[in-house]
């Protein structure tokens, strides 16, 4: 046979999720997968709202029809809380998807996409389908440098992304920072601004990129369900930006890219602050019950501001290893050449000191090295 596929394809890197639980139970041979706990994808711990499980539930009996592919109602609902226009909205199959469709629109052979040295491996792998380039630029204090990545913008840069707080690294960019970047950066460059974990933070520690993205082109503001809003299953992302830039998508997004369970559940989780006010709570007092076990056992990590955080523990690979023994799944980081960290999400309480009992356990082993 000719090799008529693209040839950049079977080159592509592959994503590696959070190992999922039931790998976990198959690989150790239990029963069950009750006693696996999953501290690695950063997802909601409490679990969906109960709201929106009612939603789905009464949803069901519909789904043999086709959703509606305009996903009008909750984008009236997004358009509502950010007070501006329906079509400055536009849902994705998770936050993930833009990516790639923003990557599909901006992106081909010969072109780049500059991002920050650890950050989400999303935009680098929806770079790379469309046979672009990458320039990953180095972090400072796993902080985005920005004006690095200024530095880094040639004639041929069309999509720069800014993930706050970044993942894997947790940490922030400050309004300032954001404000001399925006002055600096020149037109033929579209922003992607990643806020995934934004409603997990410290009211106090948010910036707001809105006015960007409203005001600039080729700006854009890319959220989640699948974090404060414990939705990751079901898959529902959105983006806001001006409203002849987000016509662009309807271009090249599937018809029906949002399916209905996710349509209702979303809208449904949207009315209940109350589940997003408990995550946060939880979110911050993880935090820094993790903080002070670190200090306490002079582990190094990184400030983090998202539900999740990476701490410094030798071999990242061999302690999540361990900590799997343990029916503890976390998250190694040698994929972003940090192999000497491991990131951990923050889960309930219960789940957090199971971690903190198992990682005292393995710094007693010798396994876990300050
Ligand atoms: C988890 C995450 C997302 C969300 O992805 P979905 O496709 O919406 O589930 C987006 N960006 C970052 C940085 C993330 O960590």
């Amino acid at each position: 046979m000719a090799q008529i596929e693209n040839s950049w394809i079977a080159g592509l890197g592959i994503y590696e999720p959070g190992k999922p639980i039931e790998d976990v139970a198959r690989e150790l041979g239990l029963d069950s997968a009750d006693d696996i706990i999953k501290l690695a994808s950063n997802e909601n711990a409490l679990g969906p709202s109960p709201k929106a499980m009612e939603a789905v539930s009464a949803a069901v009996r519909n789904m043999h029809l086709y959703p509606d592919g305009g996903g009008y109602y909750l984008r009236k609902k997004l358009a509502h809380k950010f007070n501006v226009s329906m079509k400055n909205v536009v849902l994705g199959n998770g936050s993930n998807e833009l990516v790639d469709l923003l990557c599909m629109i901006y992106l081909h052979e010969g072109q780049n996409l500059v991002m920050a040295e650890q950050s989400f491996v999303a935009y680098l792998l929806g770079a790379r389908k469309v046979n672009a380039e990458v320039r990953r630029v180095p972090m400072t204090a796993f902080r985005h440098d920005l004006p690095a990545m200024l530095e880094a913008i040639d004639e041929n840069t069309r999509i720069l992304c800014i993930c706050n707080p970044n993942n894997p690294t947790g940490t922030i960019v400050s309004q300032e920072e954001v404000q001399d970047f925006m002055d600096a950066v020149p037109d033929h460059v579209a922003v992607i601004f990643d806020e995934a974990y934004i409603e997990l933070m410290d009211e106090k520690d948010r910036i707001d990129v809105l006015p960007y993205v409203l005001t600039r082109p080729h700006t854009y503001l890319l959220r989640t369900f699948s974090k404060a809003y414990g939705l990751a299953g079901l898959r529902v992302g959105y983006g806001i930006g001006r409203e002849e830039d987000i016509a662009l998508f309807n271009r090249v997004r599937a018809p029906f890219n949002i399916n209905s369970l996710a349509l209702v559940a979303a809208e449904a989780a949207m009315d209940d602050q109350d589940h997003v006010e408990k995550t946060l709570r939880m979110t911050q007092d993880g935090l820094a019950l993790f903080e002070k076990f670190f200090d306490d056992k002079g582990l190094s990590y990184v400030k983090a501001y998202g539900n999740f955080m990476i701490v410094k523990v030798g071999s990242g690979r061999e302690v999540f290893k361990a900590l799997q023994q343990r029916h503890i799944i976390t998250r190694p980081m040698d994929g972003y050449g940090l192999s000497d960290y491991l990131r951990i999400s923050i889960g309930t309480e219960p789940q957090n000191k199971r971690l903190i009992a198992a990682m005292n356990e393995l710094m007693e082993q010798g396994v876990i090295k300050a």
